[in-house]
């Protein structure tokens, strides 16, 4: 077993400055910590980072996508069409508003769900779709919306690691019907927890704000009323300040991450990895924000299991994800008569996919000794033929 010297390098490491920082100090001492002036702030650079859509920021990225499903009006005896090969978030949300999930298989190459399958999967329950672009690639969203179109259906679009792709140059999020981030640690922007929510006018953002805070509205000095049931979701300014910080580098974030992707590709060219079998992502620099980089094992031909080339890495001091088991194999789903061999794509994925090391610290050399701890793993554990 090989010993590493170098520091340990984990799979994900936020990014946050000095001035970020002292922002939340001054926050802190300022009287006012919950929901207020930096949530404002917050959602104005979100809004305007989003060609100018309404932007309400929330606790997490599960909350904006149950607001979100409320919003498009999602409840009992209606389906969701979404994939299995993602964060169970995507899917739990669905079941919380008390609509029926409905999985449609990945794309093995893309990843993402399969846009042919997503269409056949409609049916006349069908009330809204949630894509989600995994590890930020997006699908190919003209033809996302001309089915939503054609069908009339609303879209709810899981873009929690999406936040910084782009489709053909516009911004996700500058585009669509409503759209989801999530601002959890591993997100690409960070506000420790948070979540925003972009929307299409000013009467749903009203709406998520009553959602957000108890279904409350406040009318003159001290008129108050609630006419809708809504839940406790409401970002803190600390969180906030956090989020605002980070928004000025999210670019320079962003091709970063690129600038480390195009590393591994380099990296892993003509190497035993991938001589072996070992699946790389699509080679794509102009949509995706590099949220993760994941690899598949060729299972059948190693010595080892997932979770022990895991371990392997682990030795060599290299941290590693799994992202995701495909979630209609999870008891809650079993039980709800979901089993193998239904998303075929989805469960070879999720059974032989690790997340490699990928955030903005990151150098050229780290991604070099990832690249060769994956190749001589591959290499010492390959089956005999
Ligand atoms: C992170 C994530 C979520 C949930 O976001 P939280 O902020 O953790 O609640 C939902 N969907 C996907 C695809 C995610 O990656």
């Amino acid at each position: 077993m090989t010993q590493s010297s170098a520091p340990f390098l984990p799979f994900v490491r936020p990014e946050i400055d000095d001035e970020t920082i002292a922002g939340v100090v001054e926050v802190l001492r300022s009287g006012w910590i919950t929901t207020g002036p930096q949530n404002q702030a917050f959602e104005a650079a979100l809004s305007a980072f989003c060609g100018g859509r309404p932007v309400r920021t929330f606790n997490s990225g599960t909350a904006t996508l149950e607001i979100g499903l409320r919003i498009a009006g999602v409840g009992p005896g209606d389906e969701v069409i979404t994939t299995p090969a993602t964060w169970v978030a995507t899917s739990n949300v669905i079941l919380e508003v008390g609509a029926t999930p409905v999985f449609a298989d990945i794309d093995p190459v893309t990843r993402n769900i399969d846009l042919d399958l997503l269409e056949k999967a409609i049916t006349p329950r069908t009330k809204a779709l949630i894509p989600v672009y995994l590890a930020g690639a997006p699908v190919d969203m003209d033809r996302l919306y001309a089915i939503a179109k054609a069908h009339n259906l609303r879209v709810i679009e899981d873009a929690a690691q999406a936040l910084g792709s782009t489709w053909h140059g516009k911004r996700i999020g500058a585009i669509g019907d409503i759209v989801s981030f999530s601002f959890h640690p591993n997100k690409n922007l960070t506000s420790i927890e948070g979540g925003a929510l972009v929307l299409n006018n000013e009467d749903e953002a009203k709406l998520a704000q009553k959602y957000r805070l108890q279904g409350i509205t406040r009318s003159g000095h001290d008129g108050m009323d609630c006419d809708v049931l809504g839940g406790k979701f409401n970002l803190t300014d600390v969180a906030a300040r956090v989020g605002l910080g980070q928004l000025p580098h999210l670019e320079r974030f962003t091709q970063q991450r690129r600038k480390l992707a195009r590393a591994y590709f380099d990296g892993f060219e003509g190497g035993a990895a991938v001589k072996l079998g070992v699946g790389l992502p699509v080679r794509d620099f102009e949509h995706t924000n590099w949220h993760m980089f994941q690899i598949t094992l060729p299972i059948e031909r190693l010595s080892i299991s997932r979770g022990e080339f895991m371990e392997e890495l682990k030795q060599r001091g290299i941290g590693s994800g799994v992202h995701y088991p495909a979630l209609h194999l999870f008891s809650l789903y079993r039980a709800r008569g979901f089993k193998e061999g239904m998303f075929p794509h989805a469960e070879r994925f999720g059974a032989s996919t690790v997340t490699l090391p990928l955030f903005t610290q990151m150098t050229g050399d780290d991604i070099a000794r990832v690249c060769r701890a994956v190749n001589d793993i591959c290499t010492q554990f390959a089956k005999q033929a």
